[in-house]
């Protein structure tokens, strides 16, 4: 009896609706547009968990622009052993999740953190994403600095010369976005970098010399500082980080 009722109900107040001028019940309403629809963003996860098992491979020289560096490193790891290559990984899948979500596509330079990988070489590294012309790439990295005290982030773009002369102007815009971002969050600037100012521009890492769109490296802190290691083996400021990284890769597609 009360479900006949409820039939009754219910179809009295859909057919109502349905009389009603101008009604669109029966359309969903045109979804907005989403905010990164048509951008494509890099996500480099620094090294590789298996670098470490992979020296040979590793060790290869390759042709960075500018000269000839090794493939990769190992990276660096807590006083108590949590891999760099874990936590750029792990930032980065929360970047991916949050950037697709936000109707990006998203390129990872590699595909898994596993003992069993090593590489990407950082030419590939810096390519990555040129093919396509990609919008922006961020590269993540964690620093291992055993200066007394050393904390803090750090976001390293390429140089107004030479190769990255064309990249400049974009890639420090996209660095300024990024560390604003990572300041609003909470994070300090890194103490131990000279200026103090958080920045930092290198002409030697082939992430950043062959890349042909807006990139940064970020040297997020120093896991080798027991307040910034805390943070950056939680899954709690892994959030964090990814989060901020994600609102300066926006803050500067907004502007573009
Ligand atoms: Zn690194």
């Amino acid at each position: 009896m009360v479900s006949t009722l409820l039939a009754l109900v219910l179809a009295v107040v859909g057919t109502f609706s349905a009389d009603l001028p101008g009604a669109v019940a029966s359309t969903p309403p045109a979804r907005a547009a989403a905010p990164l629809a048509g951008r494509i963003v890099v996500i480099d996860p620094g090294h590789q968990l298996g670098n470490s098992r992979h020296l040979a491979q590793i060790d290869r020289l390759v042709w960075i622009g500018n000269g000839r560096k090794p493939c990769n490193t190992t990276g660096t790891a807590t006083h108590a052993g949590y891999p760099e290559a874990t936590f750029a990984w792990r930032v980065a899948q929360r970047m991916k999740r949050r950037l697709e979500g936000l109707g990006a596509r998203v390129i990872l330079t590699r595909p898994a953190n596993s003992t069993a990988l090593w590489g990407p070489c950082v030419d590939v590294r810096g390519r990555r994403g040129n093919a396509v012309h990609a919008d922006a790439k961020i590269s993540i990295h964690g620093d291992g600095s055993y200066a007394a005290g050393a904390h803090g982030f750090h976001v390293i773009y390429a140089p107004d010369n030479g190769l990255t002369a064309d990249t400049y102007r974009a890639s420090r815009a996209l660095a300024l976005d990024t560390r604003a971002a990572l300041g609003r969050a909470g994070f300090a600037r890194a103490n131990y970098v000279a200026g103090g100012d958080g920045l930092d521009v290198r002409s030697d890492l082939g992430t950043l010399n062959l890349s042909d769109m807006a990139t940064v490296m970020v040297e997020c802190g120093n896991m080798r500082n027991a307040a910034d290691a805390a943070r950056m083996t939680s899954a709690h400021g892994q959030r964090r980080y990814a989060r901020a990284l994600v609102r300066g890769v926006r803050s500067y597609l907004a502007a573009r």
